[in-house]
């Protein structure tokens, strides 16, 4: 009896320090995501990589590449900046479906996504050839 009294103490001791932690990993997510976007706008030249429409750091969103809703990452290589429009028009496409679809995006994608993976840069320029040939 004793002892299980004592495990409810110590649970209940480290409950409020753990809310702490979790609070301060949420403030170093956030202001990691602004080091992101920051990182991202500078990579992609300060502009939306489909339009190409120079973006300022308020209005610039990020687009995950490859999306988060097929298994993408939050990891730069898969970060690019791109306006709202744009953003909402790729919505949960797959790159080479994006591209494929509208060849203009997948030609400033190739010039202004410096920093993103090889592979969804050969992956676009595939789609736009494609897209160009049909
Ligand atoms: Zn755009």
């Amino acid at each position: 009896m004793p002892r299980r009294g004592l495990a409810r103490d110590s649970l209940a001791r480290r409950a409020r320090p753990a809310r702490l932690v979790r609070a301060c990993q949420q403030v170093a997510l956030r202001s990691g995501k602004r080091a992101l976007r920051v990182a991202a706008l500078r990579d992609c030249g300060r502009r939306c990589v489909y339009c190409a429409k120079p973006l300022a750091p308020e209005t610039a969103t990020l687009d995950h590449v490859h999306p988060l809703a097929h298994g993408g990452s939050h990891l730069p290589g898969n970060l690019v900046t791109a306006c709202g429009p744009c953003n909402r028009l790729k919505g949960n496409l797959m790159p080479y479906e994006f591209f494929a679809r509208n060849p203009w995006a997948g030609a400033n994608f190739m010039r202004y996504a410096r920093a993103v993976h090889r592979g969804l840069k050969r992956g676009a320029r595939r789609a736009v050839s494609l897209a160009m040939a049909a």
